[in-house]
């Protein structure tokens, strides 16, 4: 297997290819404590995006990846992976009161399934040119990874970047790929989920308006929407973020490779 690298910092992804000599009918592939989808490369082999985030224990992990064929005898390969910690920031959260009842439990299971339910289906291949651009251009007000902290306790980390510009500012799509979700969520307020092909998925939140439909195909550079400030947001701001194959990772290393 070709892995594109052995050691990550929490919060930073590594990509997968695994050669087959026959086709494979199942490639099961586990690292961090999860199962990964695989997608096909052609007859030769299959490939994937492997994604860390701060709740990934810092250390030594094992990639394996086992490969089995009609009638064959089914082959396990094994890497090791080492994951390296980051101090990431902690941050105490003070809600603004007036968005207090927007926090429940029950919008945020909303959102979580709409979101899931959205991306149930993603293209198979790479859409994306490396690198991938920043959707706009502002100050970074808050990092991916920040830790937050509410009645002393860790309840979370931002799971993308903020990025202040003023309202009504063009969001650009990061790269060539198809609109998975287009709406308005409870917390992430107007909302854009792009799939760039192989279980990369950047997100746009608190748009003040969405421009595109879901199923819709853009390409770099495109604008899917305007900085807003709603959901659960207190200022004009974008929240872009990126995930893949379901974790959050973060998208600055992403747009300056
Ligand atoms: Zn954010």
């Amino acid at each position: 297997m070709d892995l594109s690298r052995a050691s990550v910092r929490q919060g930073e992804a590594l990509r997968l290819f695994v050669r087959t000599s026959a086709p494979a009918s199942r490639v099961d592939i586990r690292f961090a404590g999860r199962r990964w989808p695989a997608y096909r490369a052609g007859e030769s082999g299959w490939r994937t995006v492997l994604g860390t985030d701060p709740n990934t224990p810092p250390g030594r992990h094992t990639l394996t990846v086992a490969v089995s064929g009609v009638g064959q005898v089914s082959l396990t390969a094994r890497r090791t992976v080492t994951v390296v910690r980051v101090a990431f920031p902690r941050r105490e959260i003070a809600f603004d009161p007036a968005l207090a009842p927007l926090l429940t439990p029950e919008a945020a299971e909303r959102e979580r399934r709409r979101v899931v339910e959205a991306l149930r289906v993603l293209h198979p291949s790479q859409l994306w040119a490396d690198p991938l651009t920043l959707p706009i251009e502002g100050k970074v007000t808050s990092r991916y990874g920040v830790l937050s902290i509410y009645q002393k306790q860790v309840r979370g980390f931002h799971g993308g970047v903020d990025i202040q510009a003023p309202p009504g500012t063009p969001v650009r799509a990061a790269g060539r790929g198809i609109v998975r979700l287009a709406e308005p969520l409870p917390l992430s307020g107007h909302a854009v989920l792009v799939d760039h092909g192989l279980g990369v998925v950047t997100s746009y939140l608190h748009m003040s308006e969405v421009g595109v439909r879901a199923g819709q195909k853009v390409g770099r550079g495109e604008i899917l929407g305007r900085v807003g400030s709603t959901g659960l947001s207190t200022g004009p701001h974008l929240h872009w973020g990126l995930r893949v194959n379901g974790t959050k990772v973060d998208p600055m290393p992403w747009a300056t490779r």
